[in-house]
């Protein structure tokens, strides 16, 4: 008799099962879909409210937040312009998983929208390995967080398509080596997009906004 089960794994197959069929789910609407993911505090929601008002008029935008406790982030979702936003509440879990973002569809009429942003629990372990069935990943980074953390954290910078590096505007006050930081990101993910982004000024969130943009567009097509 085998000793050791692996119970995770077989919990991790599961999973991907359920988000190739949110993927498929998703696809069948015609929406591009983009998992956000970062440590606490690195500016996901400020990201979103950021980037729906340069989106009103151009795409119909949904928001799904995941969240420990609170609907607070769903709030300033759709206080920012989202044309519906769905809380789930983990109940406790540092990350979502293809089931929550199942019960998130189920709640919303996908053919609606153009663009589905899901925001994953403020977490850089293990939202990487909860595949949910998105087209994209993006990691956002921020300047306070230092210049260690793709070393640190390398199974969240491996498995993402796009990396946003927020609150630029502070790098003339904080010692954050941008080019130790991007060398650790090139060795786990080579020629990753990335976006140096500041929502307080805005800079840079043009180009963040054409990702998006071009994105959807071919999508559709
Ligand atoms: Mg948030
Ligand atoms: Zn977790």
């Amino acid at each position: 008799m085998p000793l050791n089960v692996p119970i995770v794994e077989n919990i991790l197959s599961a999973n991907d099962r359920l988000a190739q069929e949110n993927h498929a789910r998703i696809d069948a609407a015609g929406v591009f879909s983009i998992n956000l993911m970062a440590s606490p505090g690195a500016g996901k929601t400020s990201i979103i409210e950021q980037t729906l008002p340069r989106l009103a008029d151009k795409l119909r935008v949904a928001v799904v937040d995941g969240d420990i406790a609170t609907s607070l982030d769903a709030d300033r979702a759709e206080a920012a312009g989202a044309q519906a936003s769905i809380q789930i509440n983990t109940g406790g879990e540092c990350h979502l998983d293809a089931v929550m973002l199942r019960g998130a569809l189920e709640q919303l009429d996908l053919k609606q929208f153009d663009l589905l942003i899901v925001e994953n629990v403020g977490n850089l372990v293990c939202p990487a390995d909860f595949r949910l069935g998105t087209h994209k990943s993006v990691l956002i980074a921020s300047i306070p967080e230092g210049d260690d953390k793709p070393y640190k954290y390398p199974g969240m910078y491996r498995g993402v398509d796009a990396l946003v590096i927020n609150k630029i505007d502070l790098l003339p006050y904080i010692n954050f080596k941008m080019d130790f930081f991007q060398r650790g990101v090139e060795a786990l993910n080579p020629g990753i997009v990335t976006f140096p982004v500041s929502c307080r000024t805005g800079e840079g969130l043009d180009a963040w906004i054409n990702w998006l943009m071009q994105n959807v567009k071919r999508n559709g097509d």
